[in-house]
């Protein structure tokens, strides 16, 4: 079997995400790039029934190379990113992960970037942009989100939910996680009052200073 590790980290992750709450059935998907080949979640399956072998594996232009089942109706969005985002260091880009959730989905319906409310979302770049609506699995939904990638690890798609990428899928699920964090704290923060948000230079601040965050 073609990319059988990648595979079942693939199924792996998109049972994570179900469990996690970050998705609710069959929405969201996951990939794993490994050199011109990409393992990505089928469309509309069930996560909790899959097997890597039902994982399909795709060519960079989108191709079917094995598998029987068809790949995500969001492959446009995976595989734009593979092809065209520029990771902010440079760093290898070979992991996406495509959410619902719903705290960053709510922020998403009311704002044209997520307020800076907290300095994790340097983590995603000097802010977090929402990519303007378009139709799930299109290529206008992936030019858009490509546009709100600009210089960013991740970002909100309008009225829709998440994307984040990592050089693992570790971290570009991480990145879906905070992102889903810090959403849900300003929409809690700002039922109680006003937040106060921190000023873009401190953001940028920090964006320097977790270039060695963890390292000893
Ligand atoms: P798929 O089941 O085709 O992956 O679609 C889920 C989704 O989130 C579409 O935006
Ligand atoms: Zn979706």
């Amino acid at each position: 079997m073609l990319l059988g590790d990648e595979r079942a980290r693939v199924c792996e992750y998109a049972r994570r995400m179900v469990t996690d709450g970050l998705v609710v059935g069959t929405s969201g998907n996951v990939s794993l790039r490994s050199g011109d080949r990409v393992a990505v979640t089928p469309t509309g399956v069930d996560y909790a029934t899959l097997r890597p072998e039902d994982i399909p594996v795709v060519a960079l232009d989108g191709s079917a190379v094995e598998g029987s089942l068809g790949p995500t109706s969001e492959l446009p969005m995976h595989l734009t990113v593979y092809r065209e985002a520029v990771d902010p260091d440079d760093a290898p880009i070979t992991a996406v992960v495509h959410t619902h959730s719903v705290h960053a989905t709510a922020v998403s319906t009311v704002t044209d970037e997520v307020p800076p409310v907290h300095y994790i979302l340097a983590t995603l770049g000097p802010s977090v942009r929402v990519a303007p609506y378009a139709t799930y699995g299109t290529t206008e939904l992936a030019e858009s989100m490509l546009t709100a990638l600009e210089g960013r690890r991740g970002c909100l798609l309008g009225n829709h939910g998440t994307l984040t990428y990592g050089a693992d899928l570790p971290s570009a699920y991480h990145r879906a996680q905070q992102l889903e964090w810090a959403c849900q704290l300003w929409l809690l923060a700002r039922s109680a009052g006003t937040p106060r948000l921190l000023p873009r230079a401190e953001i940028e601040h920090v964006v320097e200073r977790l270039r060695s965050y963890g390292q000893r």
